[in-house]
């Protein structure tokens, strides 16, 4: 019989279900579950699971939509790459000496809105970065990324590729929230975007994963509709970058998730991952 769970851990559990059930995986646990629970996902008693990595990207996207508009003859400003490795042990030290320079940052417009400066977390001499286009409210509010209800579903695919949240490092674009959560100006992208490749070169993550068009526009430095980038690996700085939906875009359309996934997956080949035994 199933253990009763408190509702806390099981409105948990039921969005943790629907998430891998929108991702396609349908074997969420070995143990018997409760069926109650899969039914209030919308859910079905489970399937064997076989990973895969598809194809070329196929689906439609409002991408062309999302990205956003960087003058043509404008360039980004890309820094100079770090190329001395910074040992593990010292990539903290050396972020927060980059945090230091940012200081109570009024460089562009952005400031003037901000609650909280959101720099980054996560573990300095993570394998896998996620990059981001800016914070939301709730990110402004904690002055962390990721924390809102995009961040749950960003720690629910991280769990899908068998990590933990601390196993990453997630940046933005911007540290500061755009007004309303509008997309980054240019100026204000360009301005604060070299911060972010100097903590990349300090990082130095094996994988970087771009989420949303924003993201790739200034990790790539090329204006291309999503669906273009996707579902293949980038050489960018030294590492490997991979280019997916942004979790807020998937709140907007789950159908998506299972294209999220498949870029996922690549980056899991890409370091060596398998996807977790759930139980
Ligand atoms: Fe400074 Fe970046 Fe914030 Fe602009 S967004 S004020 S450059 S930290």
């Amino acid at each position: 019989m199933a253990r009763a769970l408190d509702p806390a851990t099981r409105d948990a559990l039921v969005e943790r279900v629907r998430f891998y059930r929108d991702l396609g995986l349908t074997e969420f646990y070995r143990r018997p579950v409760d069926a109650a629970l899969l039914a209030e996902a919308g859910t079905e008693i489970p399937q064997p699971f076989e990973p895969q990595i598809e194809g070329a990207p196929s689906s439609p996207s409002s991408d062309s939509q999302e990205t956003p508009a960087i003058p043509a003859r404008k360039p980004i400003p890309f820094p100079p790459q770090v190329v001395t490795s910074i040992e593990p042990t010292d990539r903290a030290a050396a972020l927060q000496l980059i945090r230091d320079e940012i200081g109570d940052c009024t460089r562009c417009a952005l400031h003037k809105g901000r609650n909280k400066l959101v720099f980054a977390d996560g573990d300095p001499a993570a394998r896998l970065m996620f990059v981001g286009e800016g914070p939301g409210a709730d990110e402004d509010a904690q002055g962390l990324p990721f924390v809102g209800r995009a961040g749950q579903l960003l720690n629910n695919m991280i769990a899908a590729m068998g990590l933990k949240r601390e196993e990453v490092y997630i940046a933005y674009v911007v540290k500061c929230r755009p007004p309303g959560n509008r997309t980054p100006e240019p100026e204000e992208a360009n301005t604060c975007s070299p911060f972010l490749f100097r903590q990349i070169d300090v990082v130095r993550p094996e994988v970087l994963v771009a989420l949303g068009a924003t993201a790739a526009t200034y990790l790539l430095g090329a204006r291309q509709p999503l669906a273009g980038l996707r579902a293949r690996v980038h050489a960018f700085r030294g590492t490997k970058l991979i280019v997916t939906y942004h979790p807020a875009f998937l709140l907007r359309d789950p159908r998506q998730k299972k294209e999220a996934w498949a870029d996922l997956q690549i980056a899991m080949r890409e370091l060596g991952l398998k996807p977790p035994a759930r139980g």
